[in-house]
């Protein structure tokens, strides 16, 4: 199986445009079908494994595409609680993290978006590098096509039952790719991950959130909120100074009137910064009577900054509850590797 550049990477194809792909070339439509299936169910190696696909389509195939999963550079393993960090070298040499969760009701693999980050959150460790580029469609389904694969290794018959859009990047910067994306994953004759299974994270590019709700009203959506007023808002993450706390909390507020699914907001708890009680009034405040949930993340320290993690969680939660408001404290997992999100990678490009 060669990856030359002039052939298409099926990888990068929605169930759609293979359909039409192979009306085309004056194929059978269900070709798709077939081929998605040895694809991503049977999960074959080779073309020459799709032995229900005639010779003639089998060399049409294989004259004009191509697939793979990603080069594994590097593959860390939490010993304690199996978190699998990946770090891929896509074909251009760029470096990209995947991260593969074990949880009581399966697995979940959280996915890349972009080489490098934009938004420049203070606190995060993927925005020490700038992005470089978008992912393509392939590369963002080559990430959990490729766990997937490993898992096959591993644990032959399980499946990866939820995927996580909270890797490097920023998804809703390269939209139009996590939308086919997320299309591809979904597919029935494809890996068939539901999409309540599928949640996506956004640092709150506001002027995307009505056509997201538009396109994709059964995927979870998560917003990465992290502060209860805009002027701590704007001191560590500048996205608020494009879109501040009101407007997004009017987007989040649509999206569930028009969805009816309950939206999650994930908060850091930085000490000093955003964890005081005055703030858990706010944020109560804030979100009051809307159909959400606080998702309370303890800080995982990078080196290249002084934030800390803070000591007032259970305390900042109960708070919370106490006026009325949803919320858990994120399971911590893989923190005897590199957890944070972007720093596998980041400590990789300085060497
Ligand atoms: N750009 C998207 C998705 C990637 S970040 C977003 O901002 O939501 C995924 C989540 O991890 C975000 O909530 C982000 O704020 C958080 N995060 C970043 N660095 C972190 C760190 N060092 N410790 C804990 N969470 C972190």
């Amino acid at each position: 199986m060669s990856s030359s550049s002039l052939k298409t990477n099926l990888l990068g194809l929605t169930f759609q445009e293979l359909k039409l792909i192979a009306i085309q070339n004056d194929l059978k439509p269900f070709l798709a079908q077939q081929i998605y299936d040895w694809l991503y169910k049977k999960r074959v190696s080779d073309f020459a494994e799709m032995s229900n696909i005639s010779r003639k389509n089998i060399d049409f195939l294989q004259n004009n595409f191509y697939f793979e999963p990603l080069k594994i550079k590097i593959k860390q393993v939490d010993p304690i609680d199996e978190t699998t960090k990946f770090l891929f070298e896509l074909s251009d040499g760029n470096l990209i993290e995947t991260v593969l969760l074990a949880f009581d009701y399966g697995y979940s693999v959280c996915v890349t978006t972009q080489v490098g980050c934009n938004m420049g959150c203070k606190f995060c460790a993927s925005g020490l590098l700038k992005k470089k580029r978008n992912l393509e469609v392939y590369e963002i389904v080559g990430q959990v096509y490729t766990v997937q694969k490993y898992l096959d290794q591993i644990k032959p018959g399980v499946r990866v039952s939820n995927v996580i859009v909270m890797g490097i990047g920023e998804p809703f910067d390269n939209f139009d790719n996590l939308i086919k994306f997320i299309n591809i994953i979904n597919n029935d004759y494809g890996l068939q991950i539901g999409a309540r299974k599928i949640t996506v994270s956004t640092c709150g590019i506001v002027k995307k959130i009505p056509e997201w709700t538009k396109l994709m009203p059964q995927v979870g959506l998560a917003i990465s909120l992290h502060a209860s007023n805009n002027e701590i808002r704007n001191n560590i993450m500048p996205i608020n100074k494009a879109y501040d706390i009101n407007s997004l909390i009017a987007a989040a507020k649509e999206y569930t009137e028009i969805t009816r699914r309950r939206i999650t907001f994930e908060y850091i708890l930085l000490a000093g910064v955003n964890d005081s009680d005055e703030c858990a009034i706010q944020l109560a405040k804030l979100l009051k009577n809307m159909l959400c949930y606080v998702n309370l993340i303890p800080y995982n320290p990078v080196n290249e900054n002084s934030y800390q993690r803070s000591k007032n969680v259970s305390n900042f939660a109960n708070r919370l509850s106490n006026m009325g408001i949803q919320v858990t404290i994120r399971q911590e997992k893989g923190t005897n590797i590199d957890a944070a999100c972007g720093q596998l990678r980041a400590n990789n490009e300085k060497q």
